[in-house]
């Protein structure tokens, strides 16, 4: 089993269209997949179909966008269905704030000097409900204002960072609902990413379990071989179930690619095991 459960198409901040994530997944060795672009879920019916007909196994996902003690965490639905009603408003009102935050963040650019971000940005986006830090990224560099888009959100767009934008996603509350309602698990996304404290952290997982969340992602490409040791220990001292998933972008972009990451510690509960 190749289980890659976390990664992106041009519905949301990846490049390829899902068609060409689904074969790249399969051409990587993956035999059970998941598309999970952020906040939306436009791109499952053919990322669906696509992996039916190359013959790996499919789960419906998305990647919800969440505002937990002010800061950014993202929560992974798994097994949803994506024409839930409840799921798909509340997708509906998460993409909402997307474009006047897109202006604001091209303000704050050019107030820096760097001038048309938002037209710029927007040449990278093939859903225009979907405008992310992600096309900026990709349009400064474009400019030569970063070597690459890590680049672009170690300098300007990381939290903190001139460029960057605050902005209230979803409720962790609601997420899980969504996700819930939609029959789905919910997988907090790259825990190694967050920058809480210890006890944040501790409170964040028990607010999770209370509200029905199951699984952490463990073995991602946003976590060091370190952080695959540290999450695995979370994920048995939570009960966590756990997940794998590269959370590829784009071929160009440096990051893992699909289907490539290590195994999970034998010992934890892969969170796909209810779907073999
Ligand atoms: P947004 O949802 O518009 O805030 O954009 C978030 C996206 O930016 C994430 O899903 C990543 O794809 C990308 N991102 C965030 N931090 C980094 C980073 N340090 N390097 C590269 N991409 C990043
Ligand atoms: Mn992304
Ligand atoms: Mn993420
Ligand atoms: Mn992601």
């Amino acid at each position: 089993m190749n289980a890659d459960l976390h990664c992106h198409s041009n519905v949301s901040d990846g490049q390829l269209t899902p068609v060409e994530v689904a074969q790249r997944a399969y051409a990587g060795g993956v035999t059970l997949w998941a598309l999970t672009d952020h906040d939306e879920v436009a791109g499952q019916a053919q990322a669906r179909s696509e992996a039916e007909s190359l013959g790996m196994r499919y789960v419906s996902g998305v990647e919800i966008s969440v505002t937990w003690a002010a800061r950014t965490v993202h929560v992974v639905g798994l097994g949803i269905d994506p024409a839930c009603p409840e799921l798909v408003a509340g997708l509906h009102a998460t993409r909402n704030g997307r474009g006047a935050r897109a202006r604001a963040m091209s303000d704050a650019l050019a107030e820096l000097g760097i001038e048309g971000a938002y037209e710029g940005a927007l040449r990278y986006v093939a859903n225009p409900e979907l405008i992310s830090r992600t096309h900026f990224a990709r349009f400064l560099v474009e400019r030569g204002y970063a070597a690459s888009t890590a680049d672009v959100f170690d300098r300007y767009l990381g939290e903190g960072k001139p460029g960057y934008v605050p902005h209230r996603w979803a409720s962790l509350e609601n997420a899980v609902q969504w996700i819930r309602a939609a029959g789905g698990v919910a997988v907090i996304a790259h825990p190694g990413r967050y920058k809480y404290t210890p006890l944040e952290f501790d409170t964040l997982f028990g607010q999770f379990l209370d509200l029905g969340g199951k699984a952490i992602e463990v073995v991602t490409g946003s976590h060091t071989p370190d952080q695959y040791r540290e999450y695995a220990d979370v994920a048995r001292r939570f009960g966590f179930e756990a997940s794998r998933g590269s959370d590829f972008h784009a071929p160009s972009e440096g990051r893992t690619e699909l289907g490539k990451l290590p195994p999970l510690p034998s010992d934890l509960t892969p969170v796909w095991e209810r779907w073999l």
